[in-house]
């Protein structure tokens, strides 16, 4: 099972952080270890004084690929939920200096959090995906897919040209603005806006 992450992939986002934005989407992986499930705690780690949260739409992959075209990327997912791509933002600021790969920063153990799957039908509305991050109650990131520089069709079109996908895999499709450090004691939730205009919180995580 691959966590395949895409960067920079709403406009706003990319310049909150004085990045350029991309041409390509921006491809970079977590390894399994990193996947935090089932509303568990995050416990802050010791190598980071900055962890930020980067609430992302995540994709599950329902089918093997590899060079899908266009007209059939939709066939490659069916589910959707919230995660968090937690990013020891200190590491990666040195990493990006050096020009070096980012792994450390990204890929720790339990960076990926991940919330409960729903069908892609009950959100998809034009294609649209409304979410919304709470921290300690108030709204801290709000994000549409339509706002996407890259659509999730897009994205499994283009990783299908250097990765075969797998039934399993899971792509965070990039984060809104609005990222920003997290404390021990804080408390997350990721909301998803469904068709039929009720809110629902997919994801629960405590930092401790
Ligand atoms: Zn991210």
């Amino acid at each position: 099972m691959k966590i395949i992450c895409i960067g920079r992939n709403y406009v706003d986002h990319a310049k909150e952080l004085s990045n350029p934005v991309p041409s390509k989407p921006l491809v970079f992986m977590k390894p399994p270890s990193a996947l935090l499930v089932n509303d568990k705690p995050f416990y802050y780690p010791e190598f980071s004084n900055d962890v930020h949260y980067e609430l992302e739409v995540v994709l599950k992959i329902t089918k093997n690929g590899k060079h899908v075209q266009p007209e059939f990327a939709a066939n490659y997912y069916h589910e959707v939920t919230l995660g968090i791509d937690f990013t020891a933002r200190d590491i990666q600021s040195e990493l990006k200096r050096k020009g070096h790969p980012w792994e450390i920063a990204k890929g720790f153990d339990h960076s990926a959090v991940l919330g409960n799957f729903v069908e892609i039908g009950e959100v998809w509305k034009k294609g649209n995906v409304e979410f919304e991050l709470k921290k300690n109650g108030e709204t801290v990131q709000h994000g549409n897919t339509r706002d996407l520089i890259f659509p999730f069709d897009h994205l499994i079109v283009y990783i299908s040209k250097y990765f075969k996908l797998q039934m399993g895999d899971l792509i965070y499709t990039g984060t809104p603005a609005g990222v920003g450090p997290v404390k021990i004691g804080d408390h997350l939730e990721g909301l998803i806006h469904k068709n039929d205009g009720s809110v629902e919180r997919l994801l629960d995580c405590e930092i401790k």
